[in-house]
């Protein structure tokens, strides 16, 4: 299973030419890049010119106090919004004006903060519905490609399984998905968008409401697919959880980047401490 202590070493063997900053964990490419995004809401601001980049490699996380943004940037980014104006490149190429299932297609994937409704499915079943395929498309598929469905189908349902496994939640595959816990929910979710291979993914307080010990399992199951190349930006509200994952971190304040730190830069800035007593303006 994955090792707490190699959680330290992500990214020692890449490259010694890094031309960004932050603290040498990533390995210097820049997976994501957000620029100048701007997302409104009649009058409400709800993204503010927010520009940061994440670094390949990372676990970046994402924090500010509740009605910063967070979870609309995740919307911009990964294709749910549109925005106002800005621009999102995943891997160099602009997926601003992309549907979700075309930004997945460049390896960005998200989850939800709070997951879809999986009423009468099992979970193996609902780990086959795509994190975020578009209704119909495969439907449409059906006919034009009916081999290529069934293949597909075939492969991801032993992805499925395998992935699962590897998440040492296999007990779970023939439970109706309503039927776990929250947390083993979480779980599922995180096992799901990894069925899609994601280069970059973005999860949506995945530590929301989960107890201590599936939280752990949670933080482990991150750290273990980082180390096996996935790069993440995590938004989380418990300190804990993000601050001992996460480096750097980025904060969001009413829709822009407050600062990008270290966890202990971070945690000791006077203007983050602000933000999160401060409130509205
Ligand atoms: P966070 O995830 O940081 O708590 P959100 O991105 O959910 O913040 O919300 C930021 C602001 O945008 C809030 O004031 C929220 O009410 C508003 N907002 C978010 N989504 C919508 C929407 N679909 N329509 C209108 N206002 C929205
Ligand atoms: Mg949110």
């Amino acid at each position: 299973m994955s090792d707490p202590a190699a959680a330290e070493s992500t990214g020692d063997d890449a490259p010694a030419a890094a031309e960004s900053g932050s603290d040498g964990r990533g390995d210097g490419e820049i997976l994501l890049r957000v620029t100048d995004l701007v997302k409104r809401f009649g009058g409400l601001v709800a993204t503010d010119h927010a520009s940061f980049t994440v670094e390949r490699g990372t676990i970046t996380g994402l924090i500010g106090p509740n009605g910063a943004g967070k979870s609309t940037l995740f919307n911009l980014i990964s294709g749910f919004y549109e925005p106002d104006s800005g621009r999102v490149e995943v891997g160099g190429a602009d997926v601003t004006d992309l549907a979700p299932h075309e930004v997945a297609d460049h390896g960005l994937v998200r989850t939800f903060q709070t997951p879809r409704k999986l009423e009468g499915m099992t979970v193996r079943e609902a780990m086959l519905v795509g994190p975020q395929s578009q209704p119909g498309e495969s439907f449409v598929k059906l006919f034009t490609a009916p081999g290529e469905v069934a293949r597909a189908e075939r492969k991801n349902l032993a992805d499925a399984e395998r992935i699962l496994e590897e998440f040492e939640i296999d007990h779970l595959a023939t439970q109706p998905a309503t039927d776990i816990s929250g947390g083993q929910m979480k779980l599922v979710e995180l096992a799901r968008a990894m069925l899609a291979e994601p280069e970059i993914l973005l999860l949506d307080e995945p530590a929301a409401g989960v107890n201590p010990t599936l939280r752990n399992k949670l933080a482990e199951q991150i750290r273990r697919l980082n180390e096996a190349g996935t790069t993440f930006l995590l938004i989380e509200h418990d300190m804990e959880f993000v601050m001992g994952l996460s480096d750097p971190v980025i904060v969001l304040d009413r829709g822009s980047v407050l600062m990008e730190g270290t966890p202990e830069e971070v945690q000791s800035d006077d203007r983050v401490i602000d933000a999160y007593l401060g409130g509205s303006p």
